[in-house]
């Protein structure tokens, strides 16, 4: 018996892709890079999925907390006081179907966004402070159930892949 290989959802902008706000990429970590050429990622950037342009202004969470945003109980603002929120929660219900599509329980997303943070966010001041929070995306993956990394936490991540990849490793035959 065999099956696929788990995948794993990651930023785009870790795999090198230019989709940051400024226009940039984050970095592109060896292990993604290794898992890239196994087959194993699902990229994606929730903003640019959720229909925001790239480069983009600037946007926070006053609180920082994501998961009020899903509840309508909290914005994405700008600097500019522009809410970005509808833009941010399309982002991570696409996120949310890539999941569900190829089965995933496990991402690695870029740390201190408001999209896709997941210990960290910024607290809505533009004054460079940061809160314990999450990231839009972060709550509603949690919220199905997915284990949401960093990339400071690629051990881990990895640690974590390993375990779902032990049930490939078939049994011994029965002797007869
Ligand atoms: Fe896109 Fe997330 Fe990277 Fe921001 S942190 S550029 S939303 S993938």
């Amino acid at each position: 018996m065999s099956r696929s290989k788990p995948t794993v959802l990651v930023s785009a902008c870790l795999l090198g892709q230019p989709v940051r706000y400024d226009g940039r990429a984050s970095g592109h970590p060896g292990l993604l890079q290794r898992w890239q050429a196994e087959g194993r990622v699902v990229p994606l950037c929730p903003e640019v999925a959720g229909g925001l342009p790239t480069p983009r202004p600037a946007a926070e969470i006053p609180g920082g907390q994501g998961a009020q945003v899903l509840d309508g109980t909290a914005q994405v603002l700008t600097l500019a006081a522009d809410d970005v929120s509808a833009a941010f929660v399309a982002g991570a219900r696409q996120a949310l179907a890539l999941v569900r599509r190829h089965a995933i329980s496990i991402a690695v997303l870029k740390s201190g966004s408001p999209s896709c943070g997941n210990r960290l966010t910024y607290d809505g001041t533009f004054s460079g402070v940061k809160v314990p929070g999450e990231g839009v995306t972060t709550a509603l993956l949690r919220r199905e159930g997915v284990q949401v990394f960093s990339e400071l936490e690629l051990d881990a991540a990895e640690r974590a892949l390993a375990l779902l990849d032990e049930p490939l490793i078939e049994p011994p035959s029965p002797q007869a």
